[in-house]
């Protein structure tokens, strides 16, 4: 028997029917652009996300990008984020013309550390992103007051549908941020049938820019106050995306349960750090995140062992080659550099059979001679 990491088909099965008919839905309209599903859809994340407004979008990058160029982050501006996270998130602040400015993390919850954020606003920085890792929110309301006033985009391409109690009140994955995004890449919680992302937010003028930039930066067609982009969200990505929506809290509730039930399993585990969640937070455990000693040895061994795991970040954005022209060096930000070196992250996936997690459990506790 072996794990993998992820089991899309598994889940496929479950849901299957209503999946198909939506997308069949969509095929007898012949609406594929911009179609009933996707004002729908962002109608139902906007719900969700506690916000007013949603804007789909072509991809959880595209998301990013249309944000800080809604922002009017361009040239000469610095975006204050950090470096241990998906490509992304760096990709985007290069793409507008601006300069990242990568700063450390919480070593307990791999999200970017409000302090940092605060040591590194100068008088070129323009926004600041922070991002929901594996996920757990992002310390949100300290980042917000480390922002100084500045805009902050919440990058939860892995936490929708996560929550913070921030001053006795349940904050959603992307409300209290400026602007918030959501990707739905197929490995992502809530995931189409290929690519799709969404952005919300509290702001009327920033809804209105993010719905112009979408669509080449017109509200009437051929006509262009400014220039935007192609990203749309594809209407039958919607399609498939809201009939899996009704479904994602219970799959996140049984992510949580198979996070309760490895965080036991390896409590005894000196060898193993097992993820930390703030008291405040609720995580959706888009990936269960291990810090493991010898962890390069530990994942040969799993993979020996046909158990699906992956190293979610091996190389942080401030040392990846493309960011060389940026001047930073090892040691700039070690947190974020021994966390590369130190996890590794587990089957954790909703559909996940009692004999796969215990199978998973006796793999990394054998590889520590337990
Ligand atoms: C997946 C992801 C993205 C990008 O989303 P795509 O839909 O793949 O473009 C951005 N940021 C983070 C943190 C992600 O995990």
């Amino acid at each position: 028997m072996s794990v993998p990491l992820l089991d899309l088909k598994a889940q496929h099965a479950t849901i299957k029917d209503d999946v198909v008919s939506a997308l069949m839905a969509v095929v007898d309209q012949q609406a594929f652009i911009l179609g009933e599903p996707v004002g729908a859809l962002e109608c139902a994340v906007a719900g969700l996300s506690q916000v007013k407004y949603a804007v789909g979008c072509a991809n959880g990058t595209d998301a990013l990008l249309l944000a800080l160029r809604a922002l009017d982050v361009s040239r000469d501006d610095e975006v204050v984020t950090t470096p241990f996270t998906f490509f992304a998130t760096g990709g985007a602040v290069h793409n507008v013309g601006a300069r990242p400015v990568f700063v450390d993390i919480d070593p307990r919850t791999f999200n970017i550390a409000p302090d940092a954020v605060s040591a590194a606003i100068g008088p070129r920085t323009k926004a600041v992103i922070a991002v929901d890792l594996f996920g757990q929110m992002a310390a949100i309301e300290h980042v917000t007051a480390a922002a100084r006033g500045l805009p902050v985009i919440e990058d939860a391409a892995q936490s929708i549908g996560a929550r913070r109690v921030i001053d006795g009140q349940t904050v959603m994955a992307g409300q209290a941020a400026t602007i918030g995004t959501f990707s739905f890449f197929p490995s992502k919680n809530l995931g189409g049938f290929g690519d799709g992302g969404m952005m919300v937010t509290q702001d009327d003028a920033l809804f209105e820019t993010l719905m112009k930039l979408r669509t080449h930066g017109s509200r009437r067609t051929y006509y262009h106050e400014i220039v935007g982009f192609n990203s749309r969200l594809d209407t039958l990505q919607a399609a498939v995306l809201l009939a899996k929506l009704p479904h994602l809290e219970g799959w996140s509730e049984a992510r949580r349960r198979n996070a309760a039930f490895y965080d036991a399993a390896f409590a005894d585990v000196p060898e193993i750090v097992t993820p930390y969640v703030e008291p405040a937070n609720t995580s959706i455990y888009n990936q269960y995140t291990l810090r493991a000693d010898k962890r390069d040895a530990l994942q040969g061994h799993l993979k020996g062992l046909g158990i699906g795991n992956s190293v979610y970040y091996p190389l942080p954005l401030h040392l990846q080659p493309c960011f060389a022209y940026l001047g930073y060096q090892e040691g700039q930000c070690p947190e974020s550099e021994r966390a590369a070196k130190e996890v590794i992250s587990l089957p954790v996936f909703p559909e996940m059979t009692s004999a796969q997690r215990d199978e998973v459990v006796v793999a990394v506790r054998s590889f520590y001679g337990r």
